[in-house]
């Protein structure tokens, strides 16, 4: 068979992952990578990937099976998975939940318009986070969900903390208190508070004369970001900052505890541990792009979201290999 036609819209992280991804799926290729700014300043990890501007699209109705879109959630996919949507099949990693029934029908418009199939918010959290929630609360429907997040470094904290007067470079870490961990692990339901769940930790490099007690205390006393969490700031010098906090770490867990009658308990978990959040999301925007593309096949026109992709459909295995072979 022909591989997948993928197009990369957008070529930060996510944009650098897709393309890393795609080079252990055999079938799909990437036919180019379509950016806002001069493609002749971007270097695509393989040399021979076309590189073009974003209205070079319009001329590339046709050649391209899948759009992933890489663009940031904040300002640029509120406007282009709509906008795409209308003439390609797409899938984004929108994340910023609160705003995702909006989102889906603004995007559901312009797919059922073009008869197109857009995938919005797959990734880990939306995505791979949210099918554990939804499976285990179907199967376990007398319990609690706990979603735990980390130890990862959150861009939306680590940018607050980089706007504090006298902060030269700045990250956050979020890290799941252990203890809270323990106990929803054992099965006895607790009720936990937002301080008892988590713990942000931040390394921060100092301007020049700055004074670092102000600094600690504007940082933890910080309202939404920081003031309901124990917060701990470390002072480093700009070559440890440079040498230990450059990764893009994260992860965390779902986990469903329930119970199916008097004195029966059950646990389930599904946990991620990543090196690199933008890599690893990339890996899951590429398989659904594959579903994607077999849903656009079907006829399946519209939004969706990874609720409705039948798990068969990410796998580059017929239905009959995995029956033989996952079942
Ligand atoms: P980046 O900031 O790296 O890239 C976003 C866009 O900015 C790119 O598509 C690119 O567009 C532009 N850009 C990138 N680098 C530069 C640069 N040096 N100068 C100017 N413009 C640049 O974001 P990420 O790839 O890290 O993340 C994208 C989104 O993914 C996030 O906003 C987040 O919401 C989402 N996400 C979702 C997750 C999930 O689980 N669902 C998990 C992780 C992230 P262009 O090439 O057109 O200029």
């Amino acid at each position: 068979a022909n591989p997948i036609r993928i197009g990369v819209v957008g070529y930060g992280n996510l944009g650098r992952g897709v393309e890393a991804a795609v080079a252990l799926n055999p079938d799909m290729v990437i036919t180019g990578i379509y950016t806002r700014r001069d493609p002749a300043q971007l270097q695509p990890a393989n040399a021979a990937t076309p590189v073009y501007r974003m209205d070079d699209l319009d001329a590339h109705q046709g050649q391209v099976d899948v759009l992933i879109l890489c663009g940031g959630s904040k300002d640029d996919l509120p406007a282009q998975t709509p906008a795409l949507a209308a003439r390609f099949n797409v899938i984004d990693s929108f994340d910023t939940h609160a705003r995702i029934p909006e989102h889906f029908a603004a995007v559901d418009a312009a797919a059922q318009g073009g008869k197109t199939t857009a995938l919005i918010s797959a990734g880990w959290d939306p995505g791979m986070f949210s099918i554990n929630r939804v499976m285990s609360e179907a199967l376990l429907p007398d319990g609690t969900t706990y979603t735990f997040w980390g130890k990862g470094l959150s861009q939306g904290h680590s940018d607050a903390i980089r706007r504090v007067p006298g902060v030269a470079q700045g990250v956050q870490y979020t890290i799941p208190v252990q203890a809270a961990v323990d106990a929803v692990r054992s099965g006895t339901c607790p009720q936990l508070t937002t301080r008892e769940k988590h713990e942000r930790h931040c390394y921060v490099v100092l301007a020049e004369g700055a004074d670092a007690d102000a600094v600690r205390q504007t940082i933890v006393t910080m309202p939404h970001y920081f003031d309901e969490y124990d917060t701990t700031v470390n002072f480093i010098s700009a070559e440890e900052f440079a040498r230990s906090h450059s990764a893009m770490p994260h992860g965390g867990f779902v986990i469903r505890s329930g119970s199916t009658s008097a004195g029966t308990r059950h646990v389930v978990e599904y946990r991620l541990q990543l090196d690199s959040n933008p890599q690893f999301t990339s890996s899951v925007l590429v398989a659904y792009a594959r579903a994607v593309h077999r849903m656009a096949a079907l006829g399946l026109h519209g939004a969706k979201t990874v609720f409705d992709v039948a798990p068969g459909w990410i796998s580059p295995k017929t239905a009959a290999q995995l029956r033989q072979e996952a079942l």
